[in-house]
């Protein structure tokens, strides 16, 4: 991978690394099992800038590129997802939209409480009626003096309890379909006041806080159980024009953007993930004995190990690739895809085989991999399903497939039929 990366990428995983080991593997166990929110951890991350990793500076964040953030959420997840989630959501859906879309008065306002981590932040696309098809939105903004009033819920929101700012959709003009969506931004205070108080972090009295924005209960979640997922409410909120993102009619297509950068992030998430279960098999298969071996020495145990490994290494050339076209503005959004498609499914694979490999301790909590399976399993579903990732990229093949066709000039001019196929 040192085609990737620079000595700066390699100090930073360095940190992160320390970092997870020694602050989140000790309470990763306990806080799957009581689903309690980090807050001490996240303190912990904001500090280190974690929260604000491709931020530029003069906004408070680390100033630094794609593929750093990259190493981040990969670091955290290869010890717990939860605190990966935690990081990625906020950094992705939270602060980029604002960061990309927004008018310098919102990014002035908005991004420094994200990027510093004083505040957390998220993305509130997901309807009850509207999953992965988002073009489906039924919550309505309707003018009202100078702003929206906003009516309707989104469902498995992160961070809709602990977080304070969020970006959300809503119809403005019904009969446009997908082109009379519009994005706002909205604030809520944070569920957990106290806990985050406590703290020193989790809440900025400065929001413009809106009537009528609150979270609902919290999901019980197979996975991911320490990151914070909930309904959010807009019921009759007024959010003042100022606080729209973008122009009306463009939070489809903005939206759209923002996931093809989060697809990167869950990419990243699942091979940390996939990794974490790796490294864990493999130091499982070298003290076990069986038979008066270790079960390392067992080539069906050997092999195994080997696919995992040649997967990794193809999900890392995936992710890092999608990463680099990103951060050199180049079109990413096929390669990320395919990079979230390959890894969390290597990521369900990778746990899976890795509890086989442990036998009887992998299916107990004794050892790590039964929680990275159950927290892989969310990485096929989140930031669109991976039947939508195989829609997205086979609407890039095609289009690929029909550009070649026309670049090599209409069929009558060309060698007889069949000689050649596009495919
Ligand atoms: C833990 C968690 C955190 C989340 N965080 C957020 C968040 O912060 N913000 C947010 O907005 N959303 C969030 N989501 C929502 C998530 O993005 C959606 O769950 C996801 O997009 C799928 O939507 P759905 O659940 O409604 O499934 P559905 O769209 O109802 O899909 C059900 C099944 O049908 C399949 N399907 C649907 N359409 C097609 C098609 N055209 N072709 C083939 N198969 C199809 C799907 O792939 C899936 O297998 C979160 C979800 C979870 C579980």
């Amino acid at each position: 991978m040192e085609r990737y990366l620079t000595p700066e990428h390699v100090r930073l995983q360095e940190r992160v690394r320390r970092f997870a080991l020694d602050a989140i593997e000790p309470v990763a166990s306990e806080l799957d099992e009581t689903g309690r929110f980090p807050w001490e951890n996240v303190r912990a991350m904001a500090e280190m800038g974690l929260l604000g990793v491709p931020v530029p500076r003069a906004l408070g964040g680390m100033g630094l590129d794609d593929l750093s953030y990259i190493l981040v959420v990969e670091e955290l997840a290869k010890h717990d997802a939860s605190h990966a989630i935690t990081v990625s959501a906020h950094t992705t859906l939270g602060t980029s939209p604002i960061l990309s879309f927004g008018s310098e008065e919102q990014k002035r306002r908005f991004v420094p409480p994200l990027a510093s981590g004083e505040v957390l932040g998220g993305f509130g696309l997901t309807e009850p009626d509207a999953g992965s098809d988002a073009s489906g939105t039924r919550t309505r903004a309707v003018r009202d003096g100078d702003g929206y009033r906003l009516d309707g819920s989104k469902i498995f929101i992160t961070h809709a309890g602990v977080g304070e700012i969020f970006t959300v959709t809503a119809v403005t003009e019904p009969k446009r379909g997908a082109r009379g969506i519009t994005s706002f931004i909205v604030c809520k205070p944070n569920v957990e006041l106290e806990r985050a108080r406590s703290v020193g972090l989790g809440h900025h009295d400065g929001l413009p806080f809106t009537e009528g924005v609150r979270a609902g209960a919290r999901e019980d979640k197979m996975g991911w159980r320490a990151s914070d997922t909930r309904e959010l409410y807009l019921e009759n909120a007024w959010v003042p024009e100022a606080q729209r993102l973008g122009a009306e009619g463009q939070g489809f297509i903005n939206f759209m953007k923002t996931l093809d950068s989060g697809r990167i992030g869950i990419a990243a998430l699942s091979l940390g993930l996939a990794q974490g279960a790796f490294d864990t098999a493999i130091r499982y298969a070298h003290e076990r004995e069986q038979f008066g071996r270790r079960i390392w020495d067992f080539q069906q145990i050997q092999f195994r190990l080997a696919d995992m490994a040649t997967e990794l290494e193809a999900g890392r050339h995936l992710t890092y690739h999608a990463a680099w076209l990103k951060s050199r503005g180049r079109p990413f959004s096929k390669e990320a895809a395919m990079a979230k498609l390959f890894c969390s499914e290597l990521a369900m694979r990778a746990t899976l085989d890795a509890i086989q490999i442990l036998g009887g301790a992998g299916y107990t909590s004794d050892y790590p991999v039964e929680r990275m399976m159950r927290d892989a399993k969310v990485c096929e579903i989140g930031e669109g399903t991976n039947e939508v990732q195989r829609l997205v990229i086979g609407r890039h093949v095609l289009q690929e497939a029909l550009d070649r066709e026309a670049a090599r000039g209409p069929i009558s001019a060309r060698e007889p039929a069949g000689a050649t196929a596009p495919w």
